[in-house]
């Protein structure tokens, strides 16, 4: 059974799409198989991995919104191990149109059921929101990433995210955990990079990733060439942060069984 992971943060910026697709691609390339969904309607993880948003037919927002099933969403990338369910501005109609649905927290969830068994992990890549995309997103979810910017306000906003995480574990979700937190566009020149990684640190304490990713010119390059930042041009410091990033993430998470791809028997 695939293990689902919400990259979350309610702030733009700060790195989930980018630490989504880059620790996709390195565990991809370990030989586990990943479902990759993009549900920001801004379908930044969608291009980053090489997919034309014009040509998508069906995406997140069909998946959630119309009786399609996950399997017939599901696109593969150009990566081996790597598929998607991409999303287009039209998934920005959802967050309204989600409202009237009945059972609308678990939409997702109930979708994801069918396909779960085919992966070793489902990342979700979540809208900087908190409202019900996201909801779905941890509704289904066995823990979130968090991935956070080293600058002044990083925390700031946290708490919200804390407390909406709170009330799902309460409420919807009671098995959502707190899978890790990632500092990413660290500049190690500053003092203050230092102190929000100690700040962090502190608060968060052996949740946060010991890699923190750099700023790094080629992994914002990468989404221009659709792709992850590690097959792009692996060896600048980001893409090396975010290899090392993966190797702490399949340490901490490495299913039991060998990965999907060199099974021979079926998942249970
Ligand atoms: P979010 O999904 O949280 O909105 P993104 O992953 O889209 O954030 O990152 C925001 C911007 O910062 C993007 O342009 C991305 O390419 C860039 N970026 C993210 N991480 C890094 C990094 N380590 N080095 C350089 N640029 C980065
Ligand atoms: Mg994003």
């Amino acid at each position: 059974m695939g293990k689902i992971f919400s990259f979350c943060n309610q702030k733009g910026g700060v790195g989930k799409t980018t630490t989504a697709i880059n620790v996709a691609a390195g565990i991809s390339e370990r030989g586990f198989k990943i479902l990759l969904i993009d549900l920001d309607p801004q379908g930044n993880a969608t291009s980053g991995l090489g997919i034309d948003k014009n040509s998508c037919k069906s995406t997140s927002y069909e998946l959630i919104l119309s009786d399609i099933g996950a399997q017939d969403v599901i696109l593969k990338t150009e990566f081996a191990n790597i598929d998607l369910i991409p999303a287009t501005t039209a998934l920005a109609g959802a967050e309204v149109e989600l409202v009237s649905q009945y059972g609308r927290e678990f939409i997702l969830r109930n979708k994801l059921e069918s396909v779960r068994s085919q992966y070793d992990f489902i990342f979700i890549d979540c809208p900087p929101s908190l409202g019900l995309l996201t909801i779905n997103a941890l509704v289904a979810s066995d823990a979130i990433m968090v991935p956070l910017q080293c600058e002044y306000y990083a925390l700031e906003g946290l708490g919200q995210l804390l407390s909406t995480f709170n009330l799902i574990r309460e409420r919807l979700n009671e098995k959502l955990d707190i899978g890790g937190v990632i500092l990413n566009l660290a500049d190690f020149r500053t003092n203050l990079t230092n102190q929000v990684i100690e700040e962090v640190k502190n608060y968060f304490g052996d949740k946060v990733f010991d890699t923190i990713v750099p700023r790094s010119i080629r992994v914002s390059e990468a989404p221009s060439f659709g792709k992850p930042a590690v097959f792009y041009d692996r060896y600048n410091k980001g893409s090396l942060a975010y290899l090392a990033v993966a190797k702490e993430f399949i340490e901490m998470y490495q299913p039991k069984k060998q990965p999907e791809s060199q099974r021979e028997t079926a998942l249970s």
